[in-house]
Protein backbone atom coordinates (compact mmCIF):
# COMPACT_ATOMS: atom_id res chain seq x y z
CA UNK A 1 0.00 0.00 0.00
CA UNK A 2 1.30 3.63 -1.02
CA UNK A 3 0.16 6.82 -0.21
CA UNK A 4 -2.49 8.91 -1.57
CA UNK A 5 -2.04 9.78 -5.86
CA UNK A 6 0.55 6.53 -5.82
CA UNK A 7 -2.12 4.19 -4.71
CA UNK A 8 -4.87 5.79 -6.70
CA UNK A 9 -2.76 5.39 -9.58
CA UNK A 10 -1.77 2.09 -8.89
CA UNK A 11 -5.72 1.01 -8.09
CA UNK A 12 -6.59 2.57 -11.63
CA UNK A 13 -4.43 1.17 -13.62
CA UNK A 14 -4.99 -2.80 -11.95
CA UNK A 15 -8.90 -2.47 -13.21
CA UNK A 16 -7.64 -2.15 -16.74
CA UNK A 17 -8.47 -5.69 -18.62
CA UNK A 18 -5.28 -8.29 -18.51
CA UNK A 19 -3.29 -5.79 -15.73
CA UNK A 20 -3.44 -7.73 -12.05
CA UNK A 21 -1.89 -6.07 -9.17
CA UNK A 22 2.18 -6.71 -10.06
CA UNK A 23 1.87 -5.28 -13.63
CA UNK A 24 -0.11 -1.90 -12.25
CA UNK A 25 2.39 -1.42 -9.56
CA UNK A 26 5.22 -1.99 -12.11
CA UNK A 27 3.10 0.58 -14.90
CA UNK A 28 2.74 3.24 -11.94
CA UNK A 29 6.30 3.30 -10.94
CA UNK A 30 7.37 3.21 -14.79
CA UNK A 31 5.08 6.32 -15.31
CA UNK A 32 6.58 7.99 -11.90
CA UNK A 33 9.95 7.42 -13.53
CA UNK A 34 9.02 8.78 -16.97
CA UNK A 35 9.61 12.09 -18.22
CA UNK A 36 6.98 14.62 -17.65
CA UNK A 37 7.03 14.77 -21.51
CA UNK A 38 5.85 11.39 -22.24
CA UNK A 39 3.73 10.99 -19.40
CA UNK A 40 1.38 13.85 -21.10
CA UNK A 41 1.39 12.53 -24.16
CA UNK A 42 -0.02 9.32 -22.62
CA UNK A 43 -2.63 11.74 -20.66
CA UNK A 44 -3.32 13.69 -24.13
CA UNK A 45 -4.14 9.98 -25.74
CA UNK A 46 -6.18 8.89 -22.67
CA UNK A 47 -8.41 12.48 -23.18
CA UNK A 48 -8.66 13.03 -26.91
CA UNK A 49 -10.04 9.28 -27.28
CA UNK A 50 -12.55 10.11 -25.46
CA UNK A 51 -13.23 13.59 -26.83
CA UNK A 52 -12.99 12.28 -30.44
CA UNK A 53 -14.16 8.42 -31.02
CA UNK A 54 -17.77 7.57 -30.65
CA UNK A 55 -19.04 4.76 -32.22
CA UNK A 56 -20.24 4.57 -36.15
CA UNK A 57 -23.97 4.85 -36.04
CA UNK A 58 -24.22 2.21 -38.23
CA UNK A 59 -22.42 -0.66 -37.28
CA UNK A 60 -21.27 0.19 -34.03
CA UNK A 61 -17.11 0.05 -34.93
CA UNK A 62 -15.13 3.05 -33.37
CA UNK A 63 -15.55 6.36 -35.30
CA UNK A 64 -14.37 9.85 -35.34
CA UNK A 65 -17.56 10.88 -36.83
CA UNK A 66 -21.06 9.35 -37.35
CA UNK A 67 -19.91 6.55 -39.41
CA UNK A 68 -16.60 5.14 -39.27
CA UNK A 69 -14.04 4.31 -42.59
CA UNK A 70 -15.44 1.33 -44.01
CA UNK A 71 -18.94 2.36 -43.43
CA UNK A 72 -18.49 5.85 -45.32
CA UNK A 73 -16.64 4.31 -47.97
CA UNK A 74 -18.56 4.38 -51.08
CA UNK A 75 -16.36 1.28 -52.68
CA UNK A 76 -17.42 -1.51 -50.04
CA UNK A 77 -19.89 -3.85 -51.06
CA UNK A 78 -23.21 -3.74 -49.22
CA UNK A 79 -24.61 -7.43 -50.01
CA UNK A 80 -22.38 -8.78 -47.33
CA UNK A 81 -21.85 -7.86 -43.59
CA UNK A 82 -19.47 -9.69 -41.02
CA UNK A 83 -20.91 -9.65 -38.00
CA UNK A 84 -17.78 -9.61 -35.23
CA UNK A 85 -17.64 -9.27 -31.42
CA UNK A 86 -15.50 -5.91 -30.68
CA UNK A 87 -13.83 -3.27 -32.80
CA UNK A 88 -10.50 -4.89 -32.53
CA UNK A 89 -11.70 -7.78 -34.71
CA UNK A 90 -12.99 -5.84 -37.35
CA UNK A 91 -8.92 -4.50 -37.48
CA UNK A 92 -7.94 -7.93 -37.36
CA UNK A 93 -9.58 -8.91 -40.51
CA UNK A 94 -9.10 -5.44 -42.12
CA UNK A 95 -5.47 -7.12 -42.33
CA UNK A 96 -6.23 -9.91 -44.16
CA UNK A 97 -8.00 -7.78 -47.22
CA UNK A 98 -9.86 -10.90 -47.70
CA UNK A 99 -13.29 -8.83 -47.22
CA UNK A 100 -14.83 -5.97 -48.88
CA UNK A 101 -18.06 -5.79 -47.45
CA UNK A 102 -19.60 -4.35 -44.46
CA UNK A 103 -19.21 -4.82 -40.62
CA UNK A 104 -21.24 -4.87 -37.62
CA UNK A 105 -19.81 -4.89 -34.29
CA UNK A 106 -21.69 -6.84 -31.42
CA UNK A 107 -20.35 -5.33 -28.33
CA UNK A 108 -19.36 -8.63 -27.28
CA UNK A 109 -20.66 -12.19 -26.93
CA UNK A 110 -23.36 -14.08 -25.22
CA UNK A 111 -22.29 -15.05 -22.02
CA UNK A 112 -24.43 -16.07 -19.35
CA UNK A 113 -21.48 -16.41 -16.73
CA UNK A 114 -21.37 -12.74 -17.31
CA UNK A 115 -24.63 -11.89 -17.49
CA UNK A 116 -24.50 -10.80 -20.86
CA UNK A 117 -27.53 -12.38 -23.00
CA UNK A 118 -28.48 -11.49 -26.74
CA UNK A 119 -30.48 -8.07 -25.78
CA UNK A 120 -27.19 -6.78 -24.18
CA UNK A 121 -25.39 -6.96 -27.83
CA UNK A 122 -26.10 -4.97 -30.79
CA UNK A 123 -28.01 -7.85 -32.28
CA UNK A 124 -31.68 -5.56 -32.72
CA UNK A 125 -29.26 -3.62 -34.77
CA UNK A 126 -28.33 -6.07 -37.15
CA UNK A 127 -31.34 -7.03 -37.40
CA UNK A 128 -32.68 -3.88 -38.73
CA UNK A 129 -29.97 -3.18 -41.08
CA UNK A 130 -31.08 -6.79 -42.60
CA UNK A 131 -34.21 -5.69 -42.90
CA UNK A 132 -33.87 -3.75 -46.07
CA UNK A 133 -32.78 -6.54 -48.62
CA UNK A 134 -29.72 -5.22 -49.52
CA UNK A 135 -27.40 -7.87 -47.77
CA UNK A 136 -27.72 -11.44 -49.35
CA UNK A 137 -25.02 -12.91 -46.90
CA UNK A 138 -23.47 -12.64 -43.27
CA UNK A 139 -20.49 -13.93 -41.92
CA UNK A 140 -20.43 -14.68 -38.30
CA UNK A 141 -17.13 -13.98 -37.41
CA UNK A 142 -17.06 -14.15 -33.42
CA UNK A 143 -14.46 -15.73 -31.54
CA UNK A 144 -13.50 -19.34 -31.84
CA UNK A 145 -14.73 -19.90 -28.01
CA UNK A 146 -17.70 -20.79 -25.91
CA UNK A 147 -19.55 -17.61 -25.86
CA UNK A 148 -18.50 -16.86 -29.66
CA UNK A 149 -19.53 -20.10 -30.45
CA UNK A 150 -22.83 -19.79 -28.48
CA UNK A 151 -23.19 -16.30 -30.16
CA UNK A 152 -23.11 -17.71 -33.49
CA UNK A 153 -25.37 -20.45 -32.63
CA UNK A 154 -27.97 -18.10 -31.50
CA UNK A 155 -27.40 -15.60 -34.71
CA UNK A 156 -27.64 -18.46 -37.56
CA UNK A 157 -30.87 -19.28 -36.03
CA UNK A 158 -32.45 -15.51 -35.89
CA UNK A 159 -31.07 -14.85 -39.56
CA UNK A 160 -31.42 -18.13 -40.97
CA UNK A 161 -35.19 -18.17 -41.14
CA UNK A 162 -34.75 -14.83 -43.15
CA UNK A 163 -33.46 -16.17 -46.38
CA UNK A 164 -29.95 -15.12 -46.21
CA UNK A 165 -26.94 -17.24 -46.46
CA UNK A 166 -25.15 -17.57 -43.04
CA UNK A 167 -21.62 -18.51 -42.57
CA UNK A 168 -19.36 -19.17 -40.02
CA UNK A 169 -15.23 -18.46 -40.36
CA UNK A 170 -13.46 -22.37 -41.76
CA UNK A 171 -11.88 -23.90 -38.48
CA UNK A 172 -8.11 -23.59 -38.48
CA UNK A 173 -8.36 -20.91 -35.76
CA UNK A 174 -6.81 -21.20 -32.70
CA UNK A 175 -9.56 -22.49 -30.85
CA UNK A 176 -10.45 -21.01 -27.15
CA UNK A 177 -8.64 -17.94 -28.66
CA UNK A 178 -9.65 -14.25 -29.89
CA UNK A 179 -9.77 -13.88 -33.43
CA UNK A 180 -7.44 -11.07 -33.21
CA UNK A 181 -4.90 -13.53 -32.19
CA UNK A 182 -5.21 -15.30 -35.45
CA UNK A 183 -2.45 -14.19 -37.96
CA UNK A 184 -3.19 -12.55 -41.13
CA UNK A 185 -2.62 -15.63 -43.21
CA UNK A 186 -4.67 -18.10 -41.06
CA UNK A 187 -7.60 -15.65 -40.23
CA UNK A 188 -7.45 -15.11 -44.53
CA UNK A 189 -7.58 -18.77 -45.15
CA UNK A 190 -10.36 -19.25 -42.62
CA UNK A 191 -12.71 -16.75 -44.25
CA UNK A 192 -12.05 -17.57 -47.75
CA UNK A 193 -13.01 -21.46 -46.40
CA UNK A 194 -15.96 -20.17 -44.68
CA UNK A 195 -18.94 -22.89 -44.23
CA UNK A 196 -22.72 -22.03 -44.54
CA UNK A 197 -24.56 -22.80 -41.76
CA UNK A 198 -28.19 -21.80 -42.55
CA UNK A 199 -29.83 -20.67 -45.22
ZN1 LIG B 1 -19.49 1.68 -39.38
Amino acid sequence: MYEGAVQDLIDELGRLPGVGPKSAQRIAFHLLAADAADVRRLTDALTEVKLRVRFCEVCGNVAESERCRVCADPRRGDDVICVVEEPKDVVAIERTREFRGRYHVLGGAINPLDNVGPDDLRISELMSRLADGAVSEVIIATDPNVEGEATATYLSRLIGPMGLTVSRLASGLPVGGDLEYADEVTLGRAFEGRRVVGS
